[in-house]
């Protein structure tokens, strides 16, 4: 312990009671700081110092350091110093080195980029990973022009690996702790690329061991083009904390920071200055979280519902126009579930909790609503999150949770082998599919604000969209 003076301690008393022990760094801390800066701030071999050349390499390094998180600069391992330097980490250095380096902001030269998952963590559930790394990639697509599609062979553009220690690209992992996953600045053969360290323990939204979706979402970032950020509040700053995955939104310094690069996401249009004030229920379409109820096409126009209205495009080239459902059928409910046009008896069918109407034209059929099991469903399914009608099977599609049905609307039968998952029909759909319909060759799953599109025949996924792509506002 080093003796403290009586004066310091009564001016500490003045500010708060500081309870970190002062203790002089050992050895191995020492060894640990040095590993920690050449790593991460570029300390290269030392050269004797000697007293002309001022305060050492090591000592500017440790200030270097000091100065990024915002601690004080005492260019000594001090405990605060240790401290942070022991917190799990990202391992892309804090300023530039070799290959991590973005060479002043390398950018992707499309904005439609290709990522594949080329292995898994035993940690987590195959479409755990998926989803974690499928959201990952939206937290960047949400607020800027860039787009992802998977693939499942051939090189992407972003290779996501799970591996450890030593794994041939001369940035070997730690182990347990310390550094928990890199990733590459945009470029050929191994830039954009982001590594995983599996001696690591991932979770899905557990508090447990690291969130994958955070740390994903933070390689994602370098895998774009961005460095480390000082501010502590950004995604961006070098050492891992814990935010609740399901409430994240992405920090104003990160959202700079991506359209600094790439420029905002053009299918959210910014909110007009103040429009005429409208009734808090009505929805408005140009709400970048809007999410509908339901999609279903009517006769060759495109219908999306929420709350107690729906929108319609009576025309191609004019922008739908919103009605309220009551004025249109009195009959039907109000917030509905699902919505899809049949092709083999041109009928729309409504879904609300367990019952179904028809509806043709301005009528509802006779004899409806019905109960769920009129369409062929068990009885254990109480509510259908979004319906379709497949043209390449000709079949009835319900997306039921994690999972969906495929209905024969002529033999009125269920297929077999259904219920089956949403991701093994539609691969990459992990997240639950809200609202669904076809149009022009494609399958457009809606999950939240985006909008998900899928070859209808290849069932490829193609582009990742909002709302606005059909809804301009
Ligand atoms: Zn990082
Ligand atoms: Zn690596």
């Amino acid at each position: 312990m080093k003796p403290v003076s009586l004066c310091l301690i009564l001016a500490n008393m003045a500010l708060v009671v500081y309870s970190l022990p002062i203790t002089e760094p050992t050895e191995e801390d020492y060894a640990f700081g040095e590993t920690y800066l050449k790593r991460f701030y570029n300390l290269t071999e030392e050269t004797v110092p000697t007293a002309r050349q001022g305060p050492s390499q090591r000592s500017r390094k440790v200030q270097e350091m000091q100065k990024f998180f915002g601690l004080k600069l005492t260019g000594t391992l001090d405990s605060e110093t240790l401290a942070m330097m022991k917190k799990p980490r990202c391992g892309v250095p804090d300023v530039q080195i070799g290959h991590f380096s973005t060479f002043n902001n390398r950018k992707w030269k499309t904005n439609q980029l290709t990522y594949r998952i080329e292995n898994y963590t035993p940690d987590m559930s195959v479409a755990e990973v998926d989803q974690s790394i499928t959201r990952a990639l939206q937290v960047w697509a949400k607020v800027s022009p860039l787009r992802f599609i998977r693939i499942y062979r051939g090189t992407a553009d972003i290779m996501i690996s799970f591996t450890r220690g030593d794994h041939g690209d001369f940035n070997p992992f730690d182990g347990p702790g310390g550094t928990l996953a890199h990733a590459f600045a945009p470029g050929p053969y191994i830039g954009g690329d982001a590594h995983f360290d599996d001696d690591e323990n991932f979770s899905f939204i557990s508090t447990r061991g690291y969130n994958l979706f955070l740390v994903a979402a933070h390689e994602f970032g370098h895998s774009l083009g961005l460095d480390h950020s000082k501010d502590p509040r950004a995604l961006m700053f070098p050492t891992y904390s814990y935010r609740n995955p399901r409430t994240f939104s992405l920090p104003r310094d990160d959202v700079n920071g991506i359209q600094y690069i790439y420029g905002p996401n053009p299918d959210v249009n910014p909110k007009p200055d103040k429009p005429e004030p409208t009734p808090p229920s009505t929805p408005d379409a140009c709400d970048p979280s809007l999410v509908l109820d339901a999609v279903t096409t009517l006769r060759g126009k495109k219908m999306f519902f929420k709350g107690r209205f729906f929108w319609i495009n009576f025309s191609k080239n004019r922008k739908p126009v919103q009605k309220l459902i009551k004025a249109f059928w009195p009959q039907l409910p109000e917030n509905i579930d699902a919505a899809y046009e049949s092709l083999v008896s041109n009928k729309v069918f409504i879904f609300k909790d367990i019952q179904v109407w028809a509806i043709s034209g301005y009528e509802i059929v006779p004899g409806y609503p019905r109960y769920l099991n009129a369409v062929g469903l068990p009885r254990t399914v109480k509510k259908v999150d979004a319906a379709l009608y497949d043209q390449v099977s000709k079949k009835t599609l319900f997306f039921v949770g994690d999972n969906y049905y495929s209905y024969n609307e002529i033999t009125e039968r269920m297929d077999q082998g259904f219920p089956k998952r949403v991701d093994e029909g539609f691969p990459g759909m992990t997240s639950k599919v809200t609202a669904a319909f076809q149009v022009q060759g494609f399958t457009y799953l809606f999950s939240g604000p985006l909008v998900f599109e899928y070859s209808m025949w290849t069932k490829r996924q193609f582009r990742v969209l909002g709302n606005n792509y059909f809804l301009p506002c």
